[in-house]
């Protein structure tokens, strides 16, 4: 199998294929910046600074991310939060009842969650001991109905970043959408796949600002792919997903990078500062690598832990029932402050 093989209209769903998109009045009438009466959106015409419907296209930011990654804007889809591109992939590319998607476990717990609310089979290929794909048993788990095959890269909950090779190796022979979720990419010391995207059309990566850009509360994901997979999600995507003041906060902390890199530095310094820490601790058994604003660990009774440190008024996530997660902790990195008296509550109990 090669990629030259590889054929969007063979892996999207026949009735999206068919799809006439609705059309906004906002996707019919597109600003060129000269004065205009609007009067084709039903709108209320008193201005408050969001009387307006949001750019359905969200042209703006898309236009800086795409200088900033150095892809088209063509290659970008918007939506309220990765979650979102992520359940629109499900909508266009998995028939329920019939497609399957390939997962790695432990890994984000969303994929689970889309697969089964669009009914789609999800066959699950745990990662090896050290967190990494097992390639031939990938490959061997799919077949001609498995369309999306997830790969969380920084993982989470584990941390670690998967190896480039068993990455190249899985795109190149897989014939659905491999998504790369890169929710944790900015702290991370790898490449993102985003400049790959050219050289393979069954990439998708998808990304967002709800980690590393410190904007989780105003949902905003992106997904960087080829045009073809671009085109086919808007015909599907609601026509204003991405709704004003999400665009006008993300626009200004895309163009504040300064401020974004300053604060991963302090995250990824108290990151070193914890993990230091950690080994300090009597009840710890395991810290493994992070290439996340997060560290796993394994102790000695995750239930017991967690519930101390909930006692002492700090929240932690417990990852014990998930496979290769037996009595694992998962810890964000927090301020200075939070991060003393996370290590201050540890050694005490
Ligand atoms: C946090 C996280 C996301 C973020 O999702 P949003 O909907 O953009 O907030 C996506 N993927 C993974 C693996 C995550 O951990």
């Amino acid at each position: 199998m090669s990629t030259t093989e590889f054929n969007i209209k063979n892996i999207v769903r026949k009735n999206v294929l068919q799809i006439q998109p609705y059309s906004s009045a906002r996707d019919e009438y597109v600003s060129d910046g000269s004065t205009m009466v609007f009067l084709d959106a039903n709108e209320n015409p008193y201005e408050n600074g969001v009387n307006r419907y949001p750019d359905p296209q969200q042209r703006r930011l898309k236009s800086v991310l795409a200088d900033q990654k150095n892809v088209g804007v063509a290659n970008i889809l918007l939506g309220n939060g990765s979650d979102e591109v992520l359940d629109l992939l499900f909508r266009a590319f998995c028939e329920p009842k019939h497609d399957n998607i390939i997962t790695l476990p432990p890994t984000y717990g969303m994929y689970t969650v889309l697969a089964t609310i669009n009914d789609i089979e999800e066959r699950k290929v745990v990662l090896d001991r050290h967190f990494q794909p097992k390639v031939s048993q990938i490959l061997n788990a799919i077949d001609e109905n498995s369309k999306l095959l997830f790969l969380c890269s920084p993982n989470n909950p584990t941390g670690n970043s998967f190896s480039e090779d068993k990455i190249v190796q899985i795109v190149e022979n897989f014939k659905g959408l491999v998504v790369i979720d890169e929710a944790y990419i900015d702290f991370s010391v790898e490449d993102s796949w985003v400049k790959r995207i050219k050289k393979y059309p069954n990439l998708v990566v998808t990304q967002t600002l709800s980690k590393a850009y410190g904007l989780a509360g105003i949902r905003l994901g992106i997904c960087y792919a080829s045009e073809g997979v671009i085109e086919i999600l808007n015909t599907i995507k609601p026509p204003y997903n991405v709704n004003e003041l999400t665009q006008q906060r993300a626009l200004e902390r895309v163009l504040d990078q300064e401020k974004v890199t300053e604060e991963v530095g302090r995250i990824l310094e108290q990151r070193n500062a914890l993990i230091e820490a950690l080994k300090t601790v009597p009840f710890v058994t395991e810290i493994y690598p992070t290439d996340a604003n997060f560290v796993l660990i394994k102790v000695d009774d995750a239930n017991k832990r967690y519930e101390q440190l909930l006692k002492h008024g700090i929240v932690i996530r417990n990852r014990s029932t998930q496979p290769l997660c037996e009595d694992a902790l998962r810890l964000t990195i927090g301020t200075a402050e939070e991060n003393t008296q996370l290590i201050t509550v540890l050694k005490q109990v």
